[in-house]
């Protein structure tokens, strides 16, 4: 029996050209799609010594050798995620202003799948309307491979076996969510995780190194001006979006041209705020916290309705997802505690790698005003909402295998 996403499958998937959905449904597949995060590329330049850009183009020629026809990177996914929760921002702030007994602010972000799973679990309907709707880079790819792109290439979705490479296991419990299966299209819009370690587990099976792989360049099936190169949003690399939302809000709310991010460590550092003030008076307070402790901490203040904040990047990891549990760790497979001094010298490392992938600049990018023009109706229509953002239940007995590691 080989389990739902993984290595195994995923070789089984090459060799076949079939795959069987979550409703046990076999498919033949016409084209395989892996679409390629930032953080798991870094993780493996770091584990194989090569310049961030080497990584990809070896990664994208590991997966042709094995039969994969396009290899994508997720910066289009990571800006429209972006575009979109910056704008549910600033409509919450407003709906918050009309209506202050309404549950609209902080907005906690909601690209971490660990943490979105213990709130669904752990504190259900009172902290649900609080948690962005804004899907995930992970999803957001998703729709965009199995609607827009197999349109395009003229094949069904289901024709499309579409995987993604992530920096953890958590992300494989998002893909398989009831959410993101699309009764429409009768297919999940991403049908196999793999993360860096397990890439790892695959090269070592096969007794190869990254670096035996053959390079090819990444694919940009979207059409003239998408983005092609792996890139960096502003931030650290935690996966979040914080610094693009409080930008955002402060020129949209406040006429604030010149924000500046300067964060204070809490408790921690990885519980750090930034503000805006106008006329002497914080009118903005955005926060990240990462890692169970500072999230206990911050959910603990928003029940007792002491949370000072507008906006909170919420992490699971400490770190955010440069640390995530599936990346490799220093030294190989072996993969050491988190938070160790091996692990803070890693991220550290990875932040570096980080800092050097050129900058994205996602308004500013004219194929994403394409796509909701073309593709979308336009922003804040009713299929951009559709497609750009999901919903939360809560989960009284867990239906979700949790796979936490904090
Ligand atoms: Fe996964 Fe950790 Fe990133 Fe959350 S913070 S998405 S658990 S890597």
């Amino acid at each position: 029996l080989i389990t739902k996403q993984s290595q195994e499958e995923l070789l089984k998937v090459f060799s076949d050209r079939k795959y069987t959905d979550s409703k046990g449904v076999v498919k033949d597949v016409s084209l395989i799609v892996i679409s390629l995060s930032p953080q798991p590329i870094l993780s493996l330049a770091a584990r194989y010594k090569l310049p961030p850009e080497d990584a990809t183009n070896k990664l994208a020629g590991y997966f042709k050798s094995l039969g994969a026809d396009l290899v994508l990177d997720m910066t289009i996914a990571e800006d429209l995620s972006l575009l979109e929760a910056q704008q549910e921002f600033v409509q919450r702030y407003q709906d918050q202003q009309a209506d202050p007994n309404g549950k609209y602010l902080p907005m906690l972000a909601s690209s971490c799948p660990g943490w979105v799973c213990y709130a669904e679990k752990t504190h259900g309907n009172f902290i649900l309307p609080y948690i962005s709707t804004t899907k995930s880079p992970q999803q957001i790819m998703g729709s965009l491979v199995k609607q827009y792109l197999s349109r395009a290439k003229e094949l069904t979705p289901g024709e499309v076996y579409h995987v993604t490479v992530m920096p953890c296991y958590d992300k494989k419990l998002e893909a398989s969510r009831e959410e993101f299966y699309n009764d429409l299209l009768s297919c999940h819009d991403v049908d196999c995780v793999i993360t860096a370690i397990e890439l790892e587990q695959m090269l070592d099976n096969s007794n190869m190194s990254l670096n035996d792989a053959e390079s090819s360049s990444l694919d940009s099936p979207w059409g003239e001006g998408a983005p092609a190169a792996v890139r960096r949003h502003r931030g650290s690399g935690s996966g979040g979006g914080a610094d693009h939302v409080f930008l955002y809000g402060a020129e949209q709310l406040f006429g604030e041209t010149d924000a500046q991010l300067v964060y204070r460590n809490l408790r921690n550092p990885d519980f750090k705020e930034v503000t805006l003030e106008r006329d002497g008076k914080e009118v903005l307070r955005f926060a990240i916290a990462n890692g169970f402790r500072n999230i206990q901490n911050l959910v603990q203040k928003l029940k007792r309705g002491k949370s000072p904040y507008h906006y909170v990047e919420v992490m699971a990891c400490p770190s955010g997802c440069l640390n995530g549990g599936a990346q490799v760790r220093a030294g190989g497979g072996q993969a050491r505690a988190a938070g160790g001094e091996a692990g803070r010298e890693l991220v550290l490392r990875l932040e570096t790698l980080y800092s050097q992938l050129p900058l994205a600049t996602p308004a500013e990018n004219k194929f994403l005003r394409k796509l909701y023009t073309d593709w979308l109706d336009g922003k804040d229509s009713d299929k951009a909402k559709a497609v750009l953002h999901t919903t939360y239940r809560a989960v009284e007995k867990s239906d979700i295998a949790l796979n936490i590691k904090w």
